[in-house]
């Protein structure tokens, strides 16, 4: 799994999603092997041939087209498969048709003896990671929801913009649902050290433009969904650094979906918070201090996850 052993990560769903990350994992030389899984098996395998085809120009690996018996050698397994959310449509509004997808897939993967990672993407991503988690039987650690990495990301490129400062010496965290609660943690967001809260303490439209700011992230995919259909470049980088936090074995805190069991006061669900990712997956998840009124929206985003579980719930 790790540096001079051979490295595979198998994609199941080679839609936007499922083929953006193959294209950064093979321009960012992450893996040497890459298996492509889709119920469109066509279409796995034209993803496959198009991607070898830019072998010659990059990184050395092996790209195929495969079954889910392949999963048995990955060290981890990215599901990226299902529906995604047409225009209007809210990432649950997706819970019902993805648990039935995700039963099986899950089930084909774990009967290749796959005993690896998990990294799912496919939404509703928090609900579906504990589906995932369900399904498989594994331990918590090897199950991880993309969660709010992407929306972390969002967040740090926009205030990066507001203040005119690199997005990568922003710091800042998205929490909760990956979706319409999820709740921006003001309280720990700083700059070069400095809290964003005391860098505009002496402009009066500040807070107002903060509000908005986070408005925007927070229905970022709404507006993409619009103009061009889907959203998958940025959640493909934030998968990719992911899989390199995990086969790197790196300590990276990442804003992941992750199942809690009395952090934050919270029990039996997957939600977006941060945590560090090495190469068992979630090592532990870090509990920030919150401020009330930050604790009061987790909480109400969790409770908006719990009553939509239900339907995973159900399901042996
Ligand atoms: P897409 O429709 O382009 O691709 C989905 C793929 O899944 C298709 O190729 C389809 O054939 C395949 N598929 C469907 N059922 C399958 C099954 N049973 N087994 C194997 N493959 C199957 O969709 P997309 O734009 O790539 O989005 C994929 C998912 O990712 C959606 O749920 C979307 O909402 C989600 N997404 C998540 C984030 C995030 O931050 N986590 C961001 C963007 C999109």
């Amino acid at each position: 799994m790790f540096e001079g052993k051979t490295s595979r990560v198998a994609v199941i769903g080679t839609g936007f999603v499922g083929t953006s990350y193959a294209f950064s994992l093979l321009n960012q030389e992450v893996v040497n092997e890459l298996v492509l899984i889709d119920i469109n098996k066509d279409k796995a395998e034209g993803e496959a041939r198009d991607l070898n085809h830019g072998l010659p120009f990059g990184a050395q690996m092996k790209i195929w087209a495969g079954k889910y018996e392949d999963c048995r050698e990955a060290d981890i397994v990215v599901i990226a498969a299902g529906a995604n959310q047409a225009p209007g449509e809210t990432r649950l509004d997706l819970i019902d048709k993805n648990t039935v997808i995700f039963k099986k897939i899950v089930s084909n993967i774990m009967a290749s003896q796959f005993h690896g990672i998990f990294i799912v993407a496919t939404n509703p991503v928090d609900i579906l990671s504990y589906a995932t988690w369900k399904f498989s039987g594994l331990p918590k650690e090897r199950v991880i929801g993309s969660g709010t990495i992407l929306d972390t990301a969002r967040f740090r490129y926009s205030l990066g913009e507001y203040f005119q400062v690199d997005s990568r010496n922003v710091h800042g965290y998205i929490l909760g649902e990956h979706g319409d609660t999820e709740l921006p943690v003001w309280s720990h967001a700083s700059i070069g050290s400095r809290p964003v809260l005391s860098l505009i303490k002496d402009n009066p439209n500040g807070k107002a433009e903060l509000d908005s700011l986070f408005a925007d992230v927070r229905d970022a995919a709404y507006h993409i969904i619009e103009r061009k259909g889907a959203t998958y470049y940025g959640i493909a980088m934030g998968l990719v650094r992911l899989t390199k936090a995990i086969l790197r074995n790196e300590n990276s805190i990442l804003t992941v979906s992750s199942l809690l069991e009395g952090e934050y006061g919270l029990d039996n669900l997957y939600i977006g918070v941060p945590a560090i990712i090495n190469k068992n997956g979630i090592k532990k998840v870090i509990e920030l201090e919150l401020d009330d009124r930050e604790m009061e929206k987790l909480k109400h985003s969790a409770k908006t996850l719990k009553d939509a579980m239900q339907p995973v719930l159900l399901h042996d």
